[in-house]
C-alpha cells in the first residue's frame, strides 16, 4: 500500500467499535478482569491505562505503517520521545554521539541528565558522513542524528553514518520530525529508531503535545521496556488528536511542500536575504542528499536577514498579520521566529552574519503570505539605523 492509503486506513478497526469510523477515546486507568482465571492468565492486550488502550494502539499501528516500523511507542511530547529513546540505549560509563545541529532541548538532556548519570555526550559535525567512524569508541551506546538540522537545516548522510555504526555494532536513532515520516523513511535505510515530535505534523493543528518512537525489531523491546519502566504515557485526548491529524497528513504535507518551496524561492531573491537554508532548493549544500533520500520537503526552513538591529527586526516581525511568532511548528498556520544557533553548538560554528530566522509555511495562499512579508521588509528597511 502507498503512504496516502496507509494514512487513511492503518490502525482503524471500525467493527470492533460498533462501526464507528474512528477508534473512540478510551479514558481508562483501571481495566477490569471478568474472572480470576482471566486475571491470572495475564494474556490480555489491555491491562492498565498507562500501558495502552485501543486509542493508543490505533495511533501506534498507523505510525508503524507510516514509518515502516516493527512497533511504535507513544510519548506525551516530542521531547519525551527523544529522552525515552536515549534512555533505552545508554549505560553508565557510556558515550553518545549527537549531531551538533540537533534540537536544543535534546542537547540539554544529553549534556545535563545523561552527564549526571555518567554518560558522555559528544557532538559531531552534521556533515561528518562516514567520518563518524573515527569518533566511535568501544563504549559508544548510540549515534543520534537529525536531518535536516534544527534551525540550520544541514542534511546528514544517513546511509554513510548507519554503515559506519553497523560496522561497529552501534545502534542509531534519528529525530525525523521535519519529514513527518512522510517524506523520509529512516528505518528503511537501517536506522534503528525514528523519533518524531508528533506535536508538529502528525497532530498538525497546534493543539496537542505528542511524541512517537518508531522502532525496528531489535529496538522495539528495549524502547517498550524503558517506556513501561518510566510511565511517561500520553493522554488519551492528545493521542486521539494525533490520530485525527494523521488522517489528513498527506494533503497537508504535500501542500506545505509546495508552499514552502514557493516562499523559500521568493525569499532567496529578496535583497535583504543573505541566505536561504532549504534543502529542496537546487544549490543548497544539502540538495543532493535530500534528492537522494527524501521524497519531499516540509514547510519549515531557515533564512538569514542582513540586519542585526532588534528594533528594525521588531518593526518587521511585530507588524506581520499572517505569521505568528512562537515555538513549535507543523500546524496549518504560518510562523516566523528569530534564533541564535551560534549559541547552541560546540563541534562546529554558525556564523552567517545577520540574523537567522526560521519560517514555517502553513496552508495559506502564498500570494497573501508574500504581500505580508513584502510590507514587513519595507518596515524593516525604513526602521534600519
Ligand atoms: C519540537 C521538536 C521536538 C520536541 O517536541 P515537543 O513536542 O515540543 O516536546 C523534538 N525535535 C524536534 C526536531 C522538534 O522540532
Amino acid at each position: 500500500m502507498k503512504d496516502d492509503t496507509k494514512l487513511t486506513h492503518a490502525g482503524r478497526h471500525p467493527h470492533e467499535n460498533h462501526g464507528a469510523v474512528n477508534t473512540p477515546v478510551y479514558h481508562a486507568s483501571t481495566i477490569l478482569f471478568p474472572t480470576l482465571a482471566d486475571f491470572d492468565s495475564r494474556d490480555r492486550k489491555y491491562v492498565y491505562g498507562r500501558k495502552g488502550t485501543p486509542t493508543t494502539s490505533t495511533l501506534e499501528e498507523a505510525v508503524s505503517a507510516l514509518e515502516q516500523a516493527h512497533g511504535t511507542v507513544l510519548a506525551p511530547s516530542g521531547l519525551a520521545a527523544v529522552t525515552t529513546t536515549l534512555m533505552s540505549f545508554v549505560e553508565a560509563g557510556g558515550h553518545v554521539l549527537l549531531t551538533d545541529s540537533t534540537y536544543f532541548p535534546t542537547r540539554k538532556f544529553a549534556s545535563g541528565l545523561l552527564a549526571r548519570l555518567g554518560i558522555e555526550a559528544e557532538y559531531y559535525d552534521p556533515l561528518i558522513g562516514d567520518g563518524i567512524e573515527s569518533l566511535i569508541r568501544p563504549n559508544t551506546n548510540l549515534i543520534w542524528m537529525e536531518t535536516p538540522g534544527s534551525l540550520t537545516f544541514e542534511m546528514q548522510d544517513v546511509p554513510a553514518i548507519v554503515a559506519a555504526a553497523k560496522k561497529h555494532g552501534v545502534p542509531t536513532a534519528i529525530d525525523n520530525t521535519w519529514s513527518g515520516g512522510y517524506f523520509f523513511k529512516p528505518l528503511t535505510l537501517g536506522v534503528d529508531v525514528s523519533v518524531q515530535a508528533a506535536t508538529k505534523y502528525i497532530v498538525g493543528h497546534s493543539d496537542a503535545m505528542l511524541g512517537t518512537i518508531a522502532c525496528n525489531k531489535a529496538a522495539y523491546p528495549k524502547v517498550l521496556d524503558t517506556f513501561l519502566q518510566q510511565g511517561n504515557c500520553a493522554g488519551p485526548d492528545d493521542v486521539y488528536l494525533g490520530t485525527r491529524g494523521l488522517r489528513t497528513m498527506a494533503v497537508r504535507m504535500n501542500r506545505q511542500h509546495e508552499n514552502g518551496i514557493k516562499m523559500a524561492e521568493w525569499l532567496r531573491d529578496r535583497p535583504e536575504v543573505m541566505r536561504v537554508m532549504h534543502p529542496a532548493l537546487p544549490g543548497d549544500p544539502g540538495h543532493e542528499i535530500w534528492k537522494r533520500d527524501f521524497t519531499g520537503a516540509s514547510g519549515l526552513f531557515g533564512f538569514v536577514v542582513d540586519c542585526t538591529d532588534r528594533a528594525a527586526l521588531g518593526a518587521m516581525l511585530d507588524g506581520l498579520a499572517l505569521f505568528g511568532m512562537g515555538a513549535s511548528w507543523g500546524g496549518y498556520e504560518s510562523l516566523i521566529l528569530p534564533s541564535d544557533p551560534s549559541k547552541m553548538r560546540s563541534a562546529t560554528k554558525w556564523e552567517p552574519g545577520g540574523t537567522t530566522l526560521r519560517m514555517h509555511v502553513g496552508l495559506e495562499d502564498t500570494t497573501d503570505l508574500i504581500d505580508d512579508l513584502t510590507a514587513g521588509f519595507e518596515r524593516l528597511n525604513s526602521a534600519r539605523p
